[in-house]
């Protein structure tokens, strides 16, 4: 059949099986010259993409809660989704979310993904108490930071190449309500904005959505989003805490023509929503869905980049060489005229683990959509991240060449060596691992 991730580029025709225990699995890899897991296909680009591609979807049970330990256990095709509306109204959230709940355990932990709060909780491995992971062999091991613990650090990050993840157990953090007591700051350049975080460490949740279009002066203005879980007193008297937003869901019905999106309609759609954002900082209570999930109520938005579809790029750079950094690829991008409606910037903690994307700094994602000039000028924007230090998002990647890879993840030679100890016949492959030769 016809698969594709969120970024509908590439389209490639896969085997696509599921599994709904252990033994079918097993029976799938023994069978497999070479396969890849896949949840929900929220990667951007062509990691969850293999010949043949086994979909943990249907291996979904939550298995058990220990409200003293605070640690859940489930199998890995339990979506973040599922996780939220059976333990909000029990008062407990994720310790980390992306930005969509429509991914899975398997996929979170592969990405070892990141939320608005690295810079206080790190990603998403630091709430990993264990995990159970089919290796290439048909055999199961179960893995932590302490017991086989080069297996557990090659595969949170690994992107599914030491093996098939089937369960996991991981912490979740107590909230008094289902809101959030959030903070909009307009600020007006790339200077500023990156004072605003600084100066804003102390709250759980930051993010900035940057206009990448503006210049001179203006290059980088932006809006940045702080945000708590709300406690009772914040709530109007009367709200259920507890309660599961219920939202109006939207959809685009079907792919956009290409000419709908230009630099015209992306610098208008910047301007606009920088300009609606009110000059003073504002404070509301927002519920959960509209702080960290604004996008997941329109479905299929990715069909607005039409038929070709996009790319995320996504980097991160070190503190120190951030500024220089982000104003050189604002600038280059800024001259293509090959814009982004959505440039999300957010401040990394310190981390640093064998092969997973964060490290401390400033980290940037941009959309762009595919055509003949984006590659050229993302090969471009490559050099300046590997002059400042800095390294790309695989979960997003779809075109990075392997000498990129190796030079910006300095643990990369480990990873690989790892990956071939636990697989030697290359058995857990993508397309993204042949690209980048692991
Ligand atoms: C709108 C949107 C917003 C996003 N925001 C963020 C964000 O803020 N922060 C962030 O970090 N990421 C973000 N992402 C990326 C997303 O969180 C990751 O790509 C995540 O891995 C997707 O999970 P999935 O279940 O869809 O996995 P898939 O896309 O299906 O697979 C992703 C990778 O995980 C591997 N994998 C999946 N399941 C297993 C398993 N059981 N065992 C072994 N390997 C497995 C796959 O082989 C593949 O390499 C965003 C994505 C979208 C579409």
């Amino acid at each position: 059949m016809k698969v594709t991730n969120w970024g509908k580029y590439p389209v490639i025709d896969a085997n696509f099986k599921s599994f709904t225990s252990i033994d079918e699995l097993q029976s799938i890899v023994k069978n497999s010259d070479q396969l890849v897991a896949r949840g929900l296909g929220r990667c951007y680009g062509d990691s969850a993409l293999s010949q043949n591609i086994v979909s943990t979807l249907k291996y979904n049970r939550i298995l058990a809660f220990d409200e003293r330990t605070e640690q859940v256990t489930c199998e890995s095709g339990v979506s973040l989704a599922e996780i939220i509306e059976a333990f909000v109204p029990r008062g407990w959230f994720l310790p980390v979310t992306p930005g969509t709940k429509f991914v899975t355990v398997g996929g979170a932990i592969a990405s070892d993904v990141h939320g608005k709060n690295h810079h206080i909780e790190g990603s998403f491995s630091n709430h990993v108490t264990s995990i159970d992971i089919l290796l290439s062999d048909g055999s199961i091991a179960t893995c932590s930071k302490t017991n086989n613990s080069s297996l557990f650090w090659a595969t949170c990050g690994g992107m599914g190449l030491t093996g098939i993840i089937l369960q996991a157990t991981f912490s979740l953090k107590r909230i008094e309500s289902a809101y959030i007591k959030q903070k909009t700051i307009k600020v007006s350049n790339l200077d500023a904005v990156m004072e605003a975080f600084e100066a804003s460490e102390s709250y759980t949740y930051s993010v900035a959505w940057i206009d990448c279009l503006a210049r001179g002066k203006s290059q980088g203005r932006s809006i940045l989003t702080l945000g708590e879980h709300a406690i009772l007193p914040d709530l109007k008297p009367g709200t259920p805490p507890l309660q599961l937003p219920k939202k109006l869901k939207l959809a685009v019905p079907l792919d956009f023509p290409s000419f709908a999106l230009n630099s015209l309609s992306v610098k208008a759609f910047n301007f606009l929503y920088y300009h609606k954002a009110p000059d003073k900082s504002t404070e509301s209570i927002i519920d959960y869905d509209a702080f960290f999930y604004p996008l997941d109520n329109i479905h299929h938005w990715n069909r607005i980049y039409g038929k070709r579809g996009f790319t995320q790029y996504q980097f991160v750079l070190p503190r120190e060489s951030s500024k220089a950094g982000l104003k050189e690829i604002l600038n280059r991008i800024s001259r293509s005229g090959q814009g982004s409606f959505l440039a999300v910037l957010k401040l990394f903690g310190k981390q640093d683990n064998l092969i997973s994307f964060p490290k401390e700094g400033y980290t940037l994602a941009l959309d762009f959509a595919i055509n003949n000039k984006v590659f050229p000028l993302l090969d471009e924007l490559d050099k300046i991240v590997l002059e400042h230090g800095g390294r790309l998002y695989l979960t997003k990647d779809v075109r990075m060449n392997a000498e990129t890879f190796r030079k910006s993840y300095g643990n990369s030679e480990t990873f690989i060596q790892l990956k071939h100890q636990l697989d030697p016949t290359n058995k857990f492959h993508s397309l993204q691992s042949q690209r980048l030769q692991i």
